[in-house]
């Protein structure tokens, strides 16, 4: 299965998707994670991004839709994959049905702004693998530290109350359009997000006719 989640950030891309890469076997593509780790390592990409995403705005299109078509092109992505993060313009998801790739469904996880922002300002992720948390919703078992892997966890540089405002507005002037562009090629599906984490789940499960 060739998946895409889009979302508001924190609308739960990134917990849902976990869920889905161990229920599918097939993995997560994150772009978010794969241009933090960019910033780490000091590379090109790395540098280009980092004042966008500081400012919460998208980086730019071109320099995206190469960064992810050389990623899916890797043997790890050959029996399927879950876009979580791309495309965020319909310029990315024009570029990505494009080049080829065949995408079987677009699940779109619905949650009001309001509920955004207060989730967003307590959310964590581990440090070394990236995992999603939520000091109020979705607890380590370990304070601070990750389940899976027991790196520290820490709070984004963007998860800032201004930050937060300004990704909200790039998501429903620049990314929802895609909703549209999706429903369009009869590809789109709706799940809606619920205060706990499992019932989200079953939303999803729901929406993409999977088994539980
Ligand atoms: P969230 O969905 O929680 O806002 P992500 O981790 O997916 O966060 O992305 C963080 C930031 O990385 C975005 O605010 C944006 O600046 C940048 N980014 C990620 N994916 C894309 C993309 N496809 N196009 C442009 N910018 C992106
Ligand atoms: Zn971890």
């Amino acid at each position: 299965m060739n998946l895409i989640l889009v979302g508001a950030p924190g609308a739960g891309k990134g917990t849902q998707g976990e869920i889905l890469s161990e229920k599918l076997n097939i993995k997560t593509i994150s772009t978010g994670a794969m241009l933090r780790a960019a910033i780490k390592n000091e590379t090109e990409v790395g540098k280009t991004a980092k004042s966008y995403i500081d400012g919460g705005k998208l980086v730019p299109d071109e320099v995206m839709i190469n960064l992810v078509k050389e990623r899916l092109a890797e043997p790890d992505c050959e029996n399927g994959f879950i876009l979580d993060g791309f495309p965020r313009t319909t310029a990315q998801a024009q570029a990505l049905t494009e080049s080829g790739v065949k995408i079987d469904k677009v699940l779109s996880i619905e949650v009001d702004d309001d509920v955004i922002v207060e989730r967003l300002s307590s959310r964590r992720e581990c440090s070394k693998c990236g995992a999603p948390y939520n000091i109020v919703f979705n607890r380590p078992e370990v304070e601070g530290k990750c389940d899976k892997c027991g790196g520290d966890l820490i709070q984004r540089s963007d998860d800032n109350p201004e930050t937060i405002k300004n990704r909200l507005d790039v998501y429903h002037t620049q990314t929802e359009p895609i909703k549209a562009y999706y429903e369009e090629l009869g590809l789109l599906v709706k799940a809606y997000g619920q205060v706990e984490v499992k019932d989200t789940t079953k939303e999803v499960f729901k929406a993409l006719e999977l088994e539980v």
